[in-house]
């Protein structure tokens, strides 16, 4: 059945004297965020593969015959990446920027292959059955962590290293902003009351991000597949997430201590954190593929943390 597009809300797109953040993402779920400045221009995550041509011809019409210099990858999911190799091809000299574990990512054919399967499960769902495949030419450029600087003129791009999603995720604070260009650890946007929780790789180091965003000093956010938050909508959306992955953590440990299985507490999982919000920038073979790392991960930690006895399931 052939998804109803989903268009983009431009009213989540930012703009002052120093920069503008525009939406250039072609759908829903391949969401890419164009930051210009009067001297560079950087695109923040890069969509699917199916729809990256559309996403070229948004970003060269924003760009108005200028170059893009920058693909800065918060991390190295198909949904955030896949575009990346387009621009490639469509900007000559353009760096793709990401984590260090992003490359060692991109180099595992096992990895390309379920990236190949996530972007035709949802090309099939906007009904597009054929399109030029650039998987294989995914690479990062430029390795960037903890401390390190993209400097676009008049704003620059702190890296802060934020693992908890994937071990890749990397975030950027702009301090002539006072943005936090954020990425998946803090979870997922899905509404005035969810944060969807995605800390696949760690909760404690998750909530370790959340944690001291909180403690910066931010007026901004750049959520992924939202848009820019401004004022107090950054602060209920910090303590929204910092709740929302807390009560999905309980609720793991709860339901194990229970005697739950690992399917069960799935199901659970999905029951409460899993809206029709999630579903409009998430599949449901997302979350699928998600949550079957997500929990049994969840219950490695409670083990070691003695929560839970080390025998359960
Ligand atoms: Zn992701």
């Amino acid at each position: 059945m052939m998804k109803e597009m989903q268009k983009i809300d431009a009213q989540k797109d930012y703009r002052d004297e120093r920069m503008q953040i525009i939406n250039v993402g072609a759908f829903m779920g391949s969401d890419a965020y164009l930051l210009i400045t009067k001297e560079k221009a950087a695109l923040i995550d890069s969509g699917f593969s199916f729809c990256a041509q559309q996403m070229i011809e948004n970003i060269e019409k924003e760009l108005d015959g200028r170059n893009l210099d920058y693909v800065l990858l918060t991390h190295s999911h198909y949904d955030h990446a896949s575009g990346s190799p387009y621009c490639k091809v469509h900007f000559p000299g353009v760096k793709t920027v990401a984590g260090a574990y992003a490359g060692k990512i991109f180099a595992k054919p096992s990895a390309l292959a379920v990236m190949a399967e996530m972007n035709d499960s949802v090309a099939k769902d906007y009904g597009v059955d054929r399109y030029e495949d650039r998987l294989n030419e995914l690479s990062v450029d430029q390795t960037v962590g903890e401390g390190d600087v993209i400097d676009l003129g008049s704003v620059t791009l702190e890296v802060i290293e934020a693992p908890g999603h994937t071990k890749c995720s990397i975030a950027f604070y702009i301090p002539e902003e006072k943005m936090l260009i954020s990425c998946e650890t803090m979870g997922v946007y899905a509404g005035e009351d969810l944060v969807a929780p995605c800390f696949l790789v760690g909760y404690e180091m998750s909530l370790r991000f959340i944690k001291r965003a909180q403690t910066m000093d931010i007026e901004k956010i750049l959520v992924p597949h939202y848009g820019v938050m401004i004022a107090g909508q950054c602060k209920a959306f910090l303590k929204n997430a910092l709740d929302c992955n807390e009560s999905l953590y309980g609720l793991i440990v709860g339901d194990a201590r229970e005697g739950k299985t690992v399917e069960e507490i799935i199901a659970h999982y999905q029951s409460v954190f899993y809206n029709a919000e999630t579903k409009k920038i998430q599949p449901l073979q997302a979350f699928e593929l998600n949550a079957k790392y997500l929990v049994p991960m969840v219950l490695k930690e409670a083990r070691e943390k003695q929560q839970l006895p080390s025998e359960d399931l």
